[in-house]
């Protein structure tokens, strides 16, 4: 199993939940919703204070996927100085970037929800969770 699944499972049971905000909370990462033009999200740490930093202006369901990238990257990838997520990088190839993508991927798409979901397309459910379809090649099944 890769890393990144490992650590979105992890997650999952310690806090009993797949939600990233919630998650973010329990963990003491910071969320801050404000103006940010184009740009989806960034992580931040300042004085080991981790902050995920999400544009006020998207909807709830892209404020989700940014929250859970960039939960990865708290997670993942505390020490790097990660580049702010914007639309037109959300399909980047960096290592990085695809590794908290696939977290991302991960912890809104779980085993146990599709599982449950037999009768609908990972498509559709893609949709219904707002992962980006183009990232759905991520989830390993
Ligand atoms: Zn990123």
């Amino acid at each position: 199993m890769r890393k990144e699944k490992m650590a979105a499972e992890r997650l999952m049971k310690k806090y009993n939940t797949n939600c990233p905000f919630q998650i973010a909370r329990e963990m003491g990462v910071n969320i801050q919703f404000e103006r940010l033009k184009d740009t989806l999200g960034y992580f931040s740490t300042y004085k080991r204070i981790k902050t995920i930093h999400i544009n006020q202006e998207l909807t709830e369901l892209d404020q989700q996927f940014t929250c859970a990238h960039e939960l990865a990257h708290s997670i993942l990838h505390p020490a790097v100085n990660t580049p702010f997520l914007q639309r037109s990088t959300l399909f980047s190839v960096s290592k990085i970037e695809r590794e908290a993508n696939t977290f991302a991927v991960e912890l809104l798409l779980p085993d146990y929800l599709l599982c449950e979901h037999q009768d609908i397309s990972l498509s559709q459910l893609a949709l219904i969770r707002g992962v980006p379809r183009q990232l759905m090649y991520l989830k390993n099944r």
